[in-house]
């Protein structure tokens, strides 16, 4: 009979324990819902990518000197380089180019090492299509200009983590000229100027005295 109480006891015991535990997770729970969710509503909202974001590739037919240097860095030798020699000229000639970004990883090496610049990263991201084909892209379309999140008058465009004020990590209702945490490169710029002038300065100083 002992064993039987003292079983119901333990039971009792750890029922009011769990309920406890329980009554806790909820108070978090509900606390949560108080608060205003930090969710960016796509396609309204868009977070603005960031500056060395890896996005849709873009191509300036006329800087191209077709080198093929894209088709060598490239993991998978992916951009299709269509010259002829011009004898004329003695000089290659760009017929056609072309990158499928269905296959493409977005690495950016063929940006990274393209003697000529022609090649650069966009913020663009969307690029899905029905048909595997439309990805392949020609120089016509790789040479569009990049669709931009925020001259797009149906989106509203929100900072992304880094680019929030200190101490913001929500990209809701941030107030007017509100500032990036850290220092903008042309800040650093200025301070390594201001540096090199002391340092100037007190050379000339020194060797006056
Ligand atoms: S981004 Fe990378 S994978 Fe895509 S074409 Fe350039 S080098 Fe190739
Ligand atoms: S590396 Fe640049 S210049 Fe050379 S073929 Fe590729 S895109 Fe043209």
């Amino acid at each position: 009979m002992l064993k039987f109480l003292k079983q119901v006891g333990d039971y009792a015991k750890d029922s009011f324990q769990a309920a406890k535990f329980i009554g806790q997770g909820l108070a978090v729970t509900f606390d949560h819902m108080g608060r205003r969710p930090v969710t960016v509503q796509y396609p309204y909202e868009k977070l603005i990518p960031s500056e060395r974001y890896r996005g849709r590739i873009h191509f300036e037919f006329d800087k191209c000197i077709s080198c093929e240097v894209c088709v060598r860095v490239c993991p998978i030798n992916l951009p299709v380089v269509d010259w002829e020699f011009n004898k004329e000229q003695k000089k290659k000639k760009l017929n056609h180019y072309s990158i499928d970004f269905g296959v493409c990883i977005f690495c950016g090496n063929c940006v990274e090492y393209c003697p000529t610049n022609c090649l650069s990263m966009t913020e663009e991201y969307e690029l899905s299509a029905y048909d595997r084909h439309e990805l392949n892209y020609d120089s016509v379309a790789l040479g569009r200009l990049p669709e931009k999140v925020t001259l797009d008058p149906m989106v509203q465009p929100m900072r992304e983590l880094a680019y929030l004020p200190k101490g913001v990590t929500d990209p809701h209702d941030l107030p007017k000229g509100s500032q990036r945490a850290g220092r903008h490169p042309e800040d650093i710029l200025e301070e390594l100027e201001q540096e090199k002038a002391q340092r100037e300065k007190a050379s000339a100083d020194s060797e006056k005295n």
